[in-house]
């Protein structure tokens, strides 16, 4: 948290590093299209909060004092490391999350990515999103985040109700919300998006947590949520993240994807190849949750990955089906083979009899014919594959609900 005599000089800074970021891409000029083993996505996590929310369970701090320059030299230390050991050369989408990191400087984010830049190649129109609480950022701090590079906000707005945001331990009123969101519209048009939760109970907190919520009158929600949405032009292209214009979060494609990505900073995970080591094999790493813990290994090794997990073939084609199955566009035959060409979905699974059970009770289809633009999908009111063959499958499919969810994101509201 940048003290405030020093905030004009450091988002002057900020500018500075990303206007040389910019330079240098010009000088580079366009590249073409890294191969998936050198592309991945980059998480940043600030771990630090102003207060905790009731309902929290997220990775965050709230304390007395930050160095903030301790935490900016480190997070572009562990950036730089783990670039090396990934042999990852193009880096598309960058995601600041947090805790609340619209609490660190613009500056310390120009810097994690100019490093990103200098270690491998963050090209000028790759999405750099930067989660934002309604009461940390002023429109000029919001400003100065776009001139660091910031071209996405991701806003934690939760709720539109007071008594709402009061049980949720949340330091916003609707006001604060709607004024940062209006401000966030301004600067950046099309590529917004904001954090609503439903399902939140009206009765009071217990012990400092929330009860659960109702699960049939926040299913009720959800579809009555997904309805508004539809309506007003959103598509659902994932469980419960909407967007319009095609403004889709880019990064959490990715995840979805199963793309490679980073995780720098306490507690961030990343699941990549480290080529760079001479690794062929996709690890899940999970860095120390601690800050100052991390921050001492991040000094003394380069990094603070305090967990390395191999990922076996059959785990990781278990994460393809996993998370394709949340978005609208399911498996396609294409997708699958990039990680399993040898055997397809329904060499996998045509033989199996829970997959004949589901099958005849038409929750399930599954598609052999590799022509088919989709070969797994799910449906609405349970889990589905099924078959579009290229022209006739829809721009917008139906989408999901078996994963009942409490909170959805609406992206692109302009
Ligand atoms: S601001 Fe976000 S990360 Fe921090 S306590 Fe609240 S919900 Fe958790």
């Amino acid at each position: 948290m940048a003290l405030p005599g020093t905030r004009a000089r450091g988002w002057a800074a900020a500018a500075k590093i990303a206007q040389r970021r910019r330079h240098a891409e010009g000088a580079r000029g366009s590249s073409s299209r890294a191969p998936p083993s050198s592309r991945a996505a980059l998480y940043v996590h600030w771990p630090y909060c102003e207060k905790r929310c009731s309902y929290c369970n997220f990775n965050k701090y709230v304390p007395r004092g930050v160095d903030e320059a301790a935490m900016r030299s480190c997070l572009v230390t562990e950036a730089q490391t783990l670039l090396r050991l990934s042999g990852v050369r193009r880096v598309e989408s960058v995601f600041f999350g947090g805790g609340t990191p619209s609490l660190a400087s613009p500056s310390t984010v120009a810097a994690v990515l100019e490093a990103v830049d200098q270690a491998a190649h963050l090209p000028a129109d790759s999405e750099v999103t930067l989660e934002a609480n309604p009461t940390s950022p002023s429109g000029a701090r919001l400003a100065a985040f776009g001139a660091a590079g910031v071209n996405r906000l991701s806003i934690g707005l939760q709720s539109l109700d007071d008594t709402e945001l009061q049980l949720l331990g949340r330091t916003h009123s609707a006001r604060d919300a709607l004024q940062t969101l209006a401000e966030a519209r301004r600067l950046f048009p099309g590529r917004v998006s904001v954090d609503l939760m439903l399902g939140l109970p009206a009765q009071q907190v217990q012990r400092g947590t929330l009860p659960a919520p109702d699960p049939e009158l926040a299913a009720e929600m959800y579809q009555e949520g997904r309805a508004v949405l539809r309506e007003a032009g959103f598509r659902q292209y994932e469980v419960s993240n909407f967007a319009r214009n095609g403004a889709l979060s880019t990064h959490n494609w990715t995840y979805w994807q199963c793309g490679q990505y980073l995780g720098i900073g306490p507690g961030a995970h990343g699941r990549f190849v480290p080529q760079g080591a001479g690794g062929h094999t996709r690890e899940a790493r999970i860095q120390t949750l601690e800050p100052d813990n991390w921050m001492k290994e991040v000094m003394l090794f380069g990094h603070g990955t305090r967990r390395r997990v191999p990922l076996g073939q059959l785990e990781l084609l278990e994460e393809v089906l996993a998370m394709g199955l949340r978005t609208d566009v399911g498996i396609t035959h294409q997708h699958w083979q990039q990680f399993e060409p040898q055997l397809s979905l329904w060499d996998v699974f045509g033989a199996s009899e829970e997959v004949k059970a589901l099958l005849a009770q038409g929750l399930l289809l599954l598609d052999h014919r590799l022509e088919a633009a989709v070969s797994a999908q799910c449906q609405v009111d349970g889990l589905g594959i099924s078959v579009f063959p290229p022209k006739e499958a829809p721009a917008v499919r139906p989408s999901t609900s078996w994963d009942r969810t409490t909170c959805c994101k609406a992206k692109d509201l302009k």
